[in-house]
């Protein structure tokens, strides 16, 4: 058997002040029909914008797409612990799995649990 497995940028703009925290715990607590998605927030970024009917997120797609583009200049996981730049991401003591910086991260990788993302090759240890 395949499965898919989706690795999507979804904006979400929060009118109801949920929270990033709060907006990670709707959409993994939501059961969908057939338990057909299982999504896991992996990480998140919030920015805050003075909003009115006009704001450019409010557009055409266009307007949206420049917007995001100003608003989270490089789609850049961040680390779980401190929020710096993500360099891996691994799981540790049976916590979820989440990206981490290398200042966070030892990157030991004996156990195969740490990967470097794409942005930057963690440094060995040393
Ligand atoms: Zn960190
Ligand atoms: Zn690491």
């Amino acid at each position: 058997m395949t499965t898919k497995v989706h690795l999507m940028t979804v904006l979400f703009i929060d009118h109801d002040n949920l929270g990033a925290e709060g907006t990670e715990q709707v959409l993994e607590s939501t059961r969908y029909p057939n338990d057909c998605l299982y999504p896991s927030v992996l990480g998140t970024q919030t920015q805050a914008v003075t909003w009115d009917d006009d704001h450019p997120l409010n557009g055409n797609a266009e307007s949206v797409a420049q917007a995001v583009a100003e608003l989270f200049p490089r789609p850049a996981w961040t680390c779980h612990i401190c929020g710096a730049p993500a360099t891996c991401f691994g799981a540790y003591d049976n916590q979820p799995p989440a990206f981490a910086c290398s200042t966070c991260c030892g990157h030991g990788n004996e156990d195969g649990r740490c990967m470097p993302t794409a942005a930057e090759e963690p440094e060995e240890d040393a």
